[in-house]
């Protein structure tokens, strides 16, 4: 069976214990979903020179967040890893990914998997994202992936379409405040999904309030390579659409028919 491809927005570390609408629909969608053979996470909070996947068989769970309430670090995603997966990317790629074996999952990862798969007995690996590489780069990277989904895997982008977090509002992460900018990017970016428009999506510089919505493209990459994934006449479907914290984009999104 064909797995579908995610996007998923991550947002803030609160959301690891909170309760919300996002919260929600990532338990919801774990449910509705075929149980994968494997998960590849493609992380905005792993940069490297080169691209690099974990190979350790049983990754550690990485506290990359600072300043948080102590419940968030008593948590912990103890998942299995998968050499075997590790070696078919690394075949898929042509050699053009190194296996990192003392890397753990970062809360890219686990803090949307905790929801959506929160027994962590699914073997999980993440993709870094090689700095070198440009947007479009990226995207011919993800096409090489794309066959994963034939073998049982489920890949997931983690990231965000909108992250400013200079911008940040603490007072609204429900979102009853929302920056206008931050609304309108999220809103063009959705339009260009529902088009299919790749390549306006790839060349998203271009776009209205990019350099405010988009001020280092870390989170915005990993949905390139979901959208790399998408088969012609392939539906695609928003799971949710928060903005929390006025700047941070939830706008999540599964490929898949
Ligand atoms: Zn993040």
């Amino acid at each position: 069976m064909k797995m579908p491809a995610l996007f998923i927005g991550h947002g803030s570390p609160m959301n690891i214990i909170e309760e919300n609408n996002y919260t929600r629909s990532l338990m919801k969608l774990g449910k509705n979903i075929p149980k994968p053979a494997a998960i590849l996470v493609v992380s905005a909070h792993w940069q490297t020179r080169g691209t690099y996947i974990t190979s350790a068989e049983l990754p550690t769970t990485i506290y990359d967040f600072y300043g948080f309430p102590e419940a968030l670090y008593q948590e912990s995603y103890p998942c299995p890893g998968s050499l075997q997966t590790a070696n078919r990317v690394q075949e898929l790629m042509q050699g053009e990914v190194s296996f990192d074996e003392a890397r753990g999952i970062d809360h890219a990862g686990w803090a949307v998997l905790k929801h959506m798969y929160p027994e962590a007995d699914i073997p999980t690996l993440q993709l870094s994202l090689d700095v070198r590489k440009s947007p479009q780069e990226h995207y011919e990277l993800g096409k090489k992936l794309a066959c994963l989904r034939e073998e049982g895997i489920l890949i997931i982008g983690s990231g965000n379409i909108v992250h400013n977090l200079s911008q940040l509002d603490f007072s609204s992460i429900y979102g009853t405040k929302v920056y206008p900018w931050a609304a309108a990017f999220d809103q063009t970016i959705a339009e260009l999904l529902v088009n299919n428009d790749h390549a306006s999506l790839i060349a998203y510089e271009n776009l209205p309030y990019a350099n405010i919505s988009v001020p280092t493209n870390e989170h915005y990459l990993p949905m390139l390579y979901t959208i790399a994934m998408q088969a012609e006449h392939e539906r695609l479907q928003f799971i949710c659409t928060d903005i929390q914290n006025g700047s941070i984009a939830m706008r999540s999104f599964m490929i898949g028919n």
